[in-house]
């Protein structure tokens, strides 16, 4: 499921292929997706210029002229490729290309989900912020309001287990399963540990952690575990750096203990038994 690396990446790439362009017509061939997608969605986005493309969280910002944004979330599955003449798409299965921009320059952004969790909305620039979706997501965890001092406050007094509270949206934005467990085995915390019981100085290390994991996974294009691919349909390279993400019964990199799984709020936490309090 892709997470912030993987949208950072994703946002990258698109500034440098797809930005300046000008969205000439759109298509949908299937329009339920977590929600449906608005069926005036072709007729109002046709003739707009992508002149911006940001991110929120896990949520892919295209700005448009005209003062819209489109606001993109891949779900578990989906992808969002600028196809060329020269683009494969072996990976992709064109019963799963749901939605389809066709761009000025003859390429096309193909909107690709098999399982269909994702969510294509297209909403007034000026109430972006206050649309549902972003209302209410907490600091990004790569600026400067995510630290040491607003982990460690906002965890005070919480029962659920540190994990769940770094995958939840509302305290920081954009992590998922994967990240949370990196975080955590780098931190030396385990998962399990309530918000509350984590100390002062483990708060340092995880804020510190998140900051440093996420932006290498950045540089790496992000983690492919199953489907995630980037805007070329390749696929990320964090894979190999993972720690203890997909390791259960495998050795700890750093003390050789197997790495263990728990299922911590129906997700399942990977985890070093010695390496990890
Ligand atoms: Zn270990």
């Amino acid at each position: 499921m892709p997470e912030l690396p993987e949208v950072e990446s994703l946002r990258r790439l698109l500034i440098e292929s797809a930005r300046g362009r000008t969205i000439v017509c759109a298509r949908i061939s299937e329009a339920r997706l977590r929600r449906s997608v608005s069926r005036d969605l072709p007729d109002t986005i046709a003739g707009r210029t992508i002149l911006e493309i940001g991110r929120r969280a896990k949520y892919l910002l295209l700005g448009l002229s005209g003062k819209m944004t489109l606001l993109v979330h891949l779900g578990m599955s989906g992808s969002l490729t600028h196809r060329g003449r020269d683009f494969r798409d072996s990976d992709f299965h064109p019963a799963h290309d749901h939605l389809r921009f066709e761009l000025d320059d003859g390429t096309a952004l193909v909107y690709n989900d098999p399982r269909r969790f994702g969510l294509m909305k297209l909403v007034a620039s000026a109430e972006l912020a206050q649309t549902a979706e972003l209302r209410e997501l907490g600091p990004e965890p790569l600026e400067n309001d995510f630290n040491a001092d607003y982990l460690f406050e906002n965890t005070r007094g919480r029962k659920a287990a540190i994990k769940n509270l770094l995958m939840d949206q509302k305290l920081v934005a954009g992590i998922g399963n994967i990240y949370a467990c990196e975080i955590l085995y780098a931190a030396k915390v385990r998962p399990g540990r309530a918000g509350a019981r984590i100390t002062r100085a483990e708060a340092e290390r995880i804020a510190a952690f998140t900051k440093r994991i996420l932006s290498r996974a950045i540089g790496s294009g992000g983690t492919t575990f199953r489907s995630y691919r980037d805007s070329r349909g390749q696929p990320g390279r964090f894979l190999s750096s993972l720690q203890v993400y997909g390791r259960d019964g495998e050795k700890c990199y750093a003390c050789g203990s197997a790495i263990k799984l728990k299922v911590l709020g129906q997700r399942s936490s990977f985890y070093c038994p010695t390496c990890q309090r």
